[in-house]
């Protein structure tokens, strides 16, 4: 499993470095000493009504592979709605054959759109309407049978619309809270470079209806990778994420190896890789929440 594990790993930063390249763009630009905003490029990007409405006809092509559900929830008059949509070829849950379970989480802030154009990308690789740049299509296969992936393309849809009414800047969700704050690790805890505005973690943990529809994803699911894809910066990062320290032990130090490797392969000088917290000072508690949930091993 282990071996299993580390390729599909590779396989999945490969689909994301390799799918991201042609599309970084940024939406700033200045004239006359003031800052003024460009709209956002439909050209580049889809809108998420279109970007949804890609996803649900390439899975309705391909039932042999897809499957899709959308579930809700709200609370004191909010309400969220995050679709799902599942990869799994033949039989699903063979006892004989357990499958290594993927989840891909993307849009989790508002502004970050491109990682929403890179979960269609990569449906569509699975679908092998789209292929995969410079990979043997019978490898790739033959690691797919083994594997289940939930794709969440786009975890907050409200915060999402916010930026197609021309918030542009704005990362939090639909009633203005941090959905990368609002889980229970060390909720509310704040660091030196706190942005209130930014950070806001919500009245209590799991407040939010997008943060309990992932809670319950990943009890249900109890994946064995996750990958919560952000924009804005290119690099690899493992936990800890909210504090400057990197848990300890061997599955740490093999996710380490993987991603120098992923690295090596991909982005070289470009990336950095290493616990968001001690690399960039970032704070990122969705990572260590999903550990001490479901207890992942990294
Ligand atoms: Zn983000």
């Amino acid at each position: 499993m282990a071996d299993l594990l580390s390729l599909s790993l590779i396989l999945f930063f490969y689909f994301l470095l390799s799918s991201s390249q042609d599309l970084f763009l940024f939406v700033h630009a200045e004239s006359n000493n003031n800052l003024t905003v460009t709209p956002i490029n439909y050209d580049l990007y889809h809108s998420s009504g279109s970007l949804m409405h890609e996803i649900k006809a390439l899975v309705h092509r391909h039932p042999n592979k897809f499957s899709m559900e959308t579930v809700k929830a709200g609370n004191k008059g909010y309400g969220a709605e995050i679709a799902v949509v599942t990869y799994c070829k033949g039989k699903r849950d063979s006892p004989e054959k357990p499958k290594l379970r993927i989840l891909l989480s993307f849009g989790q802030h508002g502004r970050e759109l491109i990682t929403s154009e890179l979960a269609l990308r990569i449906l569509s690789i699975l679908s092998e309407e789209k292929l995969l740049p410079g990979m043997d299509q019978a490898s790739l296969n033959s690691i797919l049978d083994k594997v289940v992936i939930k794709v969440v393309p786009m975890e907050n849809l409200n915060g999402r619309k916010l930026v197609e009414a021309g918030d542009l800047c704005e990362r939090r969700n639909g009633r203005g809270v941090d959905l990368n704050r609002n889980w229970s690790v060390d909720w509310g805890k704040k660091e030196k470079d706190y942005d209130p505005y930014e950070e806001n973690p919500g009245t209590a943990p799991f407040s939010e209806p997008e943060s309990q529809i992932m809670r319950k994803l990943a009890v249900s699911f109890e994946p064995h990778i996750w990958v919560n894809v952000h924009s804005g910066m290119e690099a690899l990062f493992m936990p800890y994420d909210h504090k400057n320290t990197t848990p300890e032990g061997l599955p740490l130090q093999r996710m380490k190896l993987l991603l120098e490797e992923v690295k090596q392969l991909h982005c070289q000088k470009r990336c950095v890789i290493g616990s968001g917290g001690g690399s960039v000072g970032l704070v990122d508690f969705y990572l260590n929440l999903m550990r001490g949930l479901i207890h992942i091993s990294y």
